[in-house]
């Protein structure tokens, strides 16, 4: 039987990862054991970092926590560059929505009244403005709106280098699948069990598999919160050999249609993305990589001469009203950390830092405490209403 941790976490994707470098920077002793840390959603995803663009109505208390997950970044990703030496690529780059008709125009234009009700930072942009912000363009752009707050860091920046934070502080990567969590008589998690046959035991036992999490075994039913996949596909282009090819993110409507484009510092561009209720399922399909190309090239027509890269498709992981998450369950001593929705970069510094003071203090503090994980939904709300 391998050493016993203060804190076991199954999944070390944006979230495991970021927890356990969290967890291991205040001292204490982490391992993580996933089969391919790195490799689920948090490798397809295009991370923005998008608190404004990601509001929606009757989401104000998810909204309240977007803007402190954003606030929290800049000093996240600085701690992380010195611990590391690694540029995870976050830049405070701002974001653009932009129309391609009167019907696309008409409906940011009143999500814009919705941002200003709540007080964020955004402001309505002529097609010229638009155009001169981002001259890459369709003259067929109607104008749009500046959300100047969302960022955007390069997911496969981030996950490198909180491997390598993880492992400069100590964290234990162990490659093995968590098949089910180890209770002791009192019915208290104890640790993890994994497919090759070992039991890792540890203080304190952290779910975070993911689309994955509610498959680990060795649980009371109802103890693991409702989470569903959402495939998403997301292209990568490259518009030119190095140096961004615009600054601002574009999140185009395209004859009602979501698309967006995100510029690497590199030269490349993330375009994404679609949304899909086919449960776990990453096959890359022709259909998505036409439609996420020909929205693109109805945004930027220079899209046509871009070098394409890859199309993939990962599983966001999604829960019934889009919050994560984060916080203890019935078992003592078992937390989950999932639910992230198409947010888990955006969240995943407050939700890495909600888990290491839930660990010191036993209480997970505000705004993620507004989500608890045995929240109840209204039993109608399924997964077509998202
Ligand atoms: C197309 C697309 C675009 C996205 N764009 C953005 C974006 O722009 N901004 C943003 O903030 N978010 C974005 N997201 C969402 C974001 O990627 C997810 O919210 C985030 O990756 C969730 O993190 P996670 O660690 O919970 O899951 P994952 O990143 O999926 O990691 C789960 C990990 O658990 C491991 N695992 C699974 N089962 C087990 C097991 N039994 N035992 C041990 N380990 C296990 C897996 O190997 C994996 O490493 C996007 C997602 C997609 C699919």
């Amino acid at each position: 039987m391998a050493e016993t941790t203060d804190v076991v976490f199954a999944g070390g994707g944006i979230i495991g990862l970021a927890a356990a470098w969290e967890a291991a920077q205040r001292g204490l002793s982490v391992r993580v054991v996933d089969p391919a840390p790195g490799r689920g959603a948090a490798w397809v995803a295009a991370g923005m970092l998008a608190p404004v663009t990601e509001s929606s109505f009757g989401e104000e208390a998810l909204t309240r926590l977007f803007l402190a997950a954003s606030a929290s970044w800049p000093g996240f990703a600085s701690r992380l560059k010195t611990a590391t030496g690694w540029d995870t690529g976050f830049r405070a780059c701002g974001a653009i929505a932009v129309a391609l008709d009167a019907s696309d125009r008409a409906q940011i234009d009143q999500l814009l009244d919705f941002q200003h009700g709540l007080g964020l930072e955004a402001s309505r942009l002529s097609a010229t403005d638009c155009r001169s912000l981002v001259p890459v363009l369709s003259p067929a752009v109607r104008g749009g709106a500046l959300m100047p707050g969302d960022h955007q860091v390069d997911n496969r920046a981030l996950v490198l280098s909180l491997i390598d934070g993880c492992v400069r502080a100590g964290v234990k990567l162990t490659s093995d699948r968590v098949v089910s969590v180890s209770l002791d008589r009192k019915g208290a998690a104890t640790g993890v069990v994994t497919e090759g046959g070992e039991i890792y035991l540890a203080g304190t036992v952290v779910l975070a598999a993911g689309v994955d999490t509610p498959a680990i075994g060795g649980l009371p039913e109802g103890v693991l919160p409702p989470v569903r996949p959402v495939k998403g596909h997301v292209a990568r282009l490259r518009a030119q050999p190095d140096g961004e090819a615009f600054s601002h993110t574009v999140r185009g409507l395209v004859h009602g249609h979501h698309s967006y484009l995100v510029p690497r510092a590199d030269g490349s561009v993330v375009v994404g993305a679609t949304s899909e209720e086919r449960g776990y399922d990453t096959t890359v399909q022709a259909g998505a990589v036409h439609s996420l190309l020909d929205d693109a090239r109805l945004l930027v027509p220079a899209v046509d001469e871009w070098e394409f890269v890859e199309c993939i498709a990962g599983l966001r992981p999604a829960s019934p009203d889009n919050a994560p998450f984060v916080g203890p369950t019935s078992v003592p001593r078992l937390l989950v950390a999932t639910g992230h929705y198409r947010n888990g970069f955006l969240l995943a510094p407050i939700t890495a830092e909600s888990v290491a003071t839930y660990i010191a203090t036993g209480s997970v503090p505000p705004p993620l405490d507004a989500f608890p994980v045995d929240r109840r939904f209204p039993a109608a709300r399924t997964g077509s209403d998202l």
